[in-house]
């Protein structure tokens, strides 16, 4: 089974991005590693909150259980007490590794909170997907080509597969500081060197990496680095609630349902290319009457 979206995280950003993502008619699994929803409304079931539009002075229990009942209606997959221990991107698939099982899906929404919950944010995702670690084949490839690394052995490569007529592309976690042949050859042959935290898996057809001792992952904890509107560097991953970190961001339940809404609509489009990023409004989309109708 691939799903097309894969939520991590049953807080609010996560409950409304799988009931969002399954009106957009995707299908949807959420993983949550507590063994019940709401994420950090269980902190404060007693409290009533007065920030969320129309619903001034609602118990945090009572939001919770209207979240959880939204998203039931939905009929999106959801798996409790699982804590998402991975995340591996492998052509143009994830696999999403949990305690228990290991998911497939399309696309990801990193709903995980901002580390106050008992279940550790996901560290890292490594991805395998047209990356090779040995030498490139040194020959002209059909499309842009990039190499990551800060090695001299990283610089070579990418000198010498421009020679063959290949666009590439330098990606390095570090600042080069390399012999003085090497940096010229870069410069001469006018190879664009960028933040590995830039670099887009989906933008080359082959990807050479030489990144020294490392071996056979590339680490990406603290580099998968977050744009506007809940995209990241890692193409196909979103991210929603309190889990973004762009500045501005609020850390409040409105802003968390709000950003579920763009990862998920970005999801679409990333899976359906050419789709319309907004839907039709719900007030006239018939699977919500569908839904009340086989619900109640
Ligand atoms: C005491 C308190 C009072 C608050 N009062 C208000 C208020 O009045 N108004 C307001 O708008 N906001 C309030 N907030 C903030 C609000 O709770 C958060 O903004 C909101 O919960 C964020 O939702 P979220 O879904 O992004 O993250 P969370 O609610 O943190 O949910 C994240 C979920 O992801 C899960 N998760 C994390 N990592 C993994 C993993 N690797 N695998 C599987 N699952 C994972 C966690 O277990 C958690 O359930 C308050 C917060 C606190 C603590």
């Amino acid at each position: 089974m691939i799903y097309d979206v894969c939520v991590i995280g049953g807080g609010p950003a996560g409950m409304f991005s799988a009931f969002y993502s399954a009106s957009r008619r995707m299908n949807t699994v959420l993983i949550e590693g507590n063994h019940e929803l709401g994420g950090r409304l269980n902190l404060f079931l007693n409290y009533e909150i007065y920030d969320i539009p129309g619903q001034f002075g609602i118990l945090a229990q009572n939001y919770k259980k209207a979240l959880i009942e939204q998203l039931k209606v939905s009929k999106a997959n959801v798996f409790l007490g699982e804590i998402v221990e991975e995340i591996e991107k492998i052509d143009e698939l994830f696999y999403v590794t949990t305690s228990k099982q290991t998911i497939l899906a399309k696309t990801v929404i990193a709903a995980t909170g901002n580390g106050f919950s008992e279940v550790k944010r996901i560290e890292h995702a490594h991805i395998s997907e047209k990356i090779q670690y040995d030498p490139p084949a040194f020959k002209q490839y059909d499309g842009p080509i990039a190499v990551i690394g800060h090695t001299p052995m990283a610089a070579d490569w990418a000198i010498q597969l421009m020679g063959y007529g290949n666009a590439v592309t330098l990606y390095t976690d570090q600042e080069l500081n390399l012999q003085s042949i090497l940096m010229d050859g870069l410069a001469n042959n006018n190879i664009p060197v960028y933040d590995f935290a830039d670099f887009n898996d989906r933008a080359y057809v082959a990807v050479f990496c030489h990144i020294g001792s490392k071996k056979r992952t590339i680490d990406f904890k603290g580099r998968i680095k977050q744009r506007d509107n809940g995209l990241t560097s890692f193409c196909g991953y979103f991210v929603a609630g309190d889990a973004r970190y762009e500045q501005g961001k609020l850390k409040l339940i409105q802003g968390a349902t709000h950003d579920a809404m763009q990862a998920v609509n970005a999801a679409f489009q990333y899976i359906h290319e050419g789709a319309n990023y907004q839907p039709i409004v719900s007030t006239h989309d018939p699977i919500f009457k569908e839904w009340v109708k086989e619900a109640y």
